[in-house]
């Protein structure tokens, strides 16, 4: 008989309409009903063809332009509440076909969208652009677009002319299939292993399970042979993976070269305008900064009592703790939690933990995870499967940081820059769990939970930050061997993966030759090459801002509260780099990289000192 790995059994699932509906969010103040629905849906149906209509009109003048910018926005508005309002009701239950259906209408009206717009940019461009700065300079309504449409023709230099565009995309339609090919190998082919624990069960290792034994089994022993059984899984396909990932590094240096990037990386951070030394200064400052990661680590194998200190004994809590955190508690903590950003900021959080915004519970069918959705137009709702336990509580208030964002650029910005891209987005959410962090700790009276919460908060740290960052290294570092014209071999791409291990940890753990093939089992790697930096430059750059909020006079601490909240009033009306460095970061600086470090080693302290306590 198989059992589940994880000790706690999950609580009896509610049906939906036994949860009271304040812990379900309110999708009536998008549309009434689905009649609202629809008839939103026909008006952006008749707009967008409207869209279409007005190609080949924006050589005439302002006007013209002024109107297709209009009409765009007005689209775009549209679309949130028709896609939201489909797409929420279909998460609170997936098994609903009707709802599904419609969600997939929208999908189908979103692509006659996509092609009823592909005129405009090309249309656009063919304008000289002083031709189009003298019209905006004359007309106070056009020039709200000056950033929008300066941007596009900034993104001109590497479009290439028609029959170019028209080769590569006819490439795109390959451009999937080494990702394509990953997925079914690592998730439709896969066959899961299954192990005998040391109690004499049996736990078959799904990524679930597998990360659920190494996150609550005790027996080291049991965690190591989950560690080789599943990562022997990969090996014995290993060189199929590395011959996929070979593809998507040839796939990425094809693009950039025919778009006449310098680098695959250029390429990758051109979009957002994101200098390539923020990614270089990312990687060097954060590897001077791996001393307080090995100090975690040293200290959690003595606390463990372990001889020796591997991979797959990271992630064990140091103590059992297991208190709960009932929602209705939490109401009064997260609003508490903001008070260091100012009453108004407060106000906000508290209204919108009070006016069904949010969906709490568990239910049948609803779909899994946790996520903030921005209705423009309408208010952020948030996406929850709150359990009682102290990651519900973060996620809350991640989510929460995410929301706050939504309101406070909705608020502050025109339609067309409301929208805030990845790079700035995880910023305030893990902000809003620093704060959390904080708050909670100083209202911590058992030294358990105060171990319990130092731990969350380095987890946070070392799977947030230094693990990304020791990932985009790998990315680098595998794009530079294709763009020397070097071979991609598995034990090639083993040998970076392992002395990055090693680099990042030095002799703080004890190395399994298992760890090698780590990279062939990271879905990023293959299905989002470049991304994953964007969560360690967020987590940076909200470490630099925790400093900057707590250090200095009244009135430096002011003025950091002030840039914070500037940042997040100004959505996407600039690009990442300008908006963050108004707020007082520069990520092409190693102080601000070294905030992580610093931020890690002051939490590791803690632990020290809490464990010291409990004797
Ligand atoms: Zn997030």
């Amino acid at each position: 008989m198989t059992s589940p790995a994880t000790t706690a059994p999950g609580p009896q699932l509610r049906e939906r309409a036994e949860i009271a509906d304040r812990f379900k969010w309110n999708l009536t103040d998008i549309f009434a009903d689905w009649t609202g629905w629809q008839s939103a849906y026909d008006e952006l149906d008749t707009k967008i063809g409207a869209y279409a209509a007005l190609q080949g009109t924006l050589e005439e003048g302002p006007d013209r332009l002024l109107a297709a910018m209009k009409l765009s926005d007005d689209i775009g508005q549209l679309t949130y509440k028709v896609w939201y309002f489909a797409g929420l009701k279909y998460d609170e239950d997936q098994r609903d076909n009707a709802i599904n259906a419609r969600r997939q209408q929208v999908q189908i009206l979103f692509a006659k969208a996509n092609q009823a717009s592909a005129w405009f940019n090309p249309e656009l461009l063919k304008i000289p652009l002083p031709t189009v700065q003298g019209w905006m300079h004359d007309r106070a309504d056009l020039a709200v677009y000056r950033f929008a449409i300066e941007d596009l023709y900034r993104q001109q230099e590497h479009v290439l002319d028609d029959k170019g565009e028209h080769l590569l995309s006819l490439a795109s339609r390959f451009s999937t299939s080494p990702n394509d090919a990953y997925a079914a190998l690592s998730t439709a082919d896969v066959k899961h292993p299954t192990i005998t624990l040391s109690t004499g069960a049996q736990a078959t290792l799904t990524y679930g399970q597998y990360r659920a034994i190494l996150a609550t089994n005790r027996s080291q022993t049991d965690r190591a042979a989950a560690f080789h059984a599943y990562h022997r899984v990969y090996e014995t396909t290993i060189n199929t993976y590395a011959s996929l990932y070979n593809g998507v590094l040839h796939r990425d240096l094809f693009y950039s070269r025919s778009r006449d990037y310098r680098s695959t990386l250029e390429a990758a951070l051109h979009g957002n305008n994101i200098p390539t030394a923020v990614v270089d200064n990312l990687i060097e400052s954060t590897k001077a900064g791996t001393e307080p990661l090995r100090r975690y680590h040293r200290l959690r194998k003595r606390v463990l009592g372990l001889t020796s200190y591997h991979s797959y004994d990271t992630s064990i809590p140091l103590v059992d703790f297991d208190r709960k955190y009932p929602y209705e508690d939490v109401l009064a903590w997260l609003p508490a939690s903001v008070e260091p950003l100012g009453t108004g900021y407060l106000g906000q959080v508290r209204a919108a933990l009070e006016s069904r915004w949010i969906d709490v519970y568990e239910n049948p069918g609803k779909r899994s995870g946790a996520y903030s959705a921005p209705v423009y137009g309408v208010h952020p709702y948030m996406l929850l499967n709150y359990n009682d336990t102290l990651d519900a509580v973060f996620t809350l208030a991640h989510e929460m940081g995410h929301s706050m964002h939504t309101i406070l650029s909705n608020a502050h910005q025109p339609f067309v820059y409301s929208a805030y891209t990845i790079f700035v987005a995880e910023v305030p959410s893990t902000l809003s769990e620093a704060l959390f962090l904080d708050y909670m700790l100083a209202k911590a009276t058992d030294e358990r939970e105060r171990i319990v919460l130092l731990q969350h908060a380095i987890d946070g740290i070392v799977s947030t930050f230094y693990t990304q960052v020791l990932f985009a290294d790998f990315e680098l570092q595998a794009h530079r061997l294709v763009e020397d014209g070097q071979p991609i071999t598995a034990e090639g791409l083993g040998e970076i993966y392992f002395n990055l291990l090693k680099a990042y940890h030095g002799d703080a753990l004890d190395y399994d030759e298992l760890s090698r093939i780590t990279w062939s089992r990271i879905p990023h790697f293959f299905s989002t090459p470049y991304y994953v930096y964007q969560y360690a430059t967020c987590f940076a750059s909200s470490a630099q801002l925790m400093k900057q909020l707590a250090t200095g006079s009244d009135a430096d601490r002011a003025a950091a509260i002030e840039r914070y909240l500037t940042l997040l009033k100004s959505g996407g009306s600039d690009h990442p780099m300008t908006l963050l460095s108004r707020a007082g970061v520069d990520l092409s600086k190693p102080e601000t990289v070294r905030a992580v470090a610093e931020q890690l080693d002051g939490l590791v302290t803690k632990l020290e000192q809490a464990i010291g306590a409990l004797g």
